[in-house]
């Protein structure tokens, strides 16, 4: 009896999340914040400069538009999320009360490994400490960190509110009642909270993902195929809503291109291929996805999405 006392007291305590700081405010981190603001914890958003912090409230603003129009959010719905966050440009005082910190600062080792020492400084001795790196496994910051059994990815995709997984992942030694905790706190900010039980780098999605965008870059690079044949077999052979390449649209041609550099450079030949094919005919063009209007489809009205590209 005492013991499920104990449990339950447990329990309550580790949940306790009320405050949360959300650590630079870039692409994903102020999508991160607003969603958690929006389901109603207070919210503390900490960035280096006073400029990214301005920034970051006009694009809560406009994050409220997007989520009335996506999610049917109510003006009162709006407006609570944004009464929520609060902002600092001091870590000290952003996180003297954060029960959890959720980190989306640059993806470089040496950063966030600096800012963890600095975190582990100042945050409060029980607080939770994760991570949104999508690259760099945990452990490889978790001596960084003063209580490394407090420390875990918590990992989203971009377009939070629609796209809405939390992929949870710890290291070696991080406490399982924590990982649990995480879990937990992801269905809270209505994330589907996925579980992953061992340090896989690129999570799941892009442990799936990734393999299946070289793929097609190959196959095109290669000559086996133009991208819309590609796309189209996708489509109609796995009845998928688009393709390979018009996926590397929406991630951005940059990021495709450094990644087959990488593989290029790791002896990979039809990667040395691909990377002459993209740079001559979409990076040196500026031809960068949907960002630049163009990619491997016009936009915004891509060819993929007309009712014949399947004919
Ligand atoms: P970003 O460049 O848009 O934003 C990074 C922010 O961190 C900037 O506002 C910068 O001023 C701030 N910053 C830099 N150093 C800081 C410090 N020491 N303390 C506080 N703030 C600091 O980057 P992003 O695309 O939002 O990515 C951030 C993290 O999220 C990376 O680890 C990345 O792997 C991960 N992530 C990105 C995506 C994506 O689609 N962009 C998706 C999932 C995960």
């Amino acid at each position: 009896m005492s013991f499920l006392f104990a449990f339950i007291n447990y329990k309550t305590n580790i949940m306790n999340i009320k405050n949360v700081t959300v650590i630079g405010t870039g692409v994903l981190g102020t999508q991160i914040a607003y969603q958690i603001a929006f389901c109603g914890y207070k919210v503390t958003v900490y960035d280096v400069t006073q400029k990214n912090l301005d920034n970051a409230k006009v694009r809560f603003k406009e994050l409220g538009e997007i989520y009335k129009k996506d999610i049917a959010a109510t003006n009162e719905q709006v407006d609570f999320a944004i009464s929520n966050i609060s902002y600092s440009l001091d870590l000290a005082e952003a996180v003297k009360d954060a029960d959890l910190t959720s980190e989306s600062i640059p993806e470089s080792l040496d950063i966030k490994k600096d800012f963890y020492t600095q975190l582990s400084k100042v945050a409060k001795p029980d607080a939770i400490f994760t991570t949104n790196s999508s690259t760099l496994l945990p452990s490889k910051m978790a001596g960084s960190v003063e209580k490394p059994e407090r420390f875990l990815a918590l990992h989203f995709a971009n377009n939070i509110w629609k796209q809405n997984i939390g992929e949870v992942m710890g290291h070696a030694g991080t406490d399982p009642k924590i990982f649990n905790a995480v879990l937990d706190f992801a269905k809270s900010i209505r994330m589907v909270p996925i579980a992953i039980h061992k340090e896989q780098p690129g999570y799941i999605v892009n442990s799936l993902q990734v393999p299946f965008l070289n793929a097609a870059i190959d196959l095109y690079a290669g000559g086996v195929a133009d991208p819309e044949t590609i796309d189209k077999t996708w489509m109609i052979g796995l009845n998928a809503v688009k393709g390979p390449f018009a996926s590397i649209d929406i991630i951005g041609l940059t990021t495709l291109y450094n990644v087959t550099k990488l593989r290029a450079e790791s002896g990979d030949e039809k990667a040395a291929i691909a990377v002459q094919v993209l740079k001559d005919n979409f990076i040196d063009k500026n031809k960068l996805g949907i960002a630049t209007g163009e990619g491997f489809y016009k936009y915004p009205n891509p060819r993929y999405m007309d009712p014949d590209f399947l004919k």
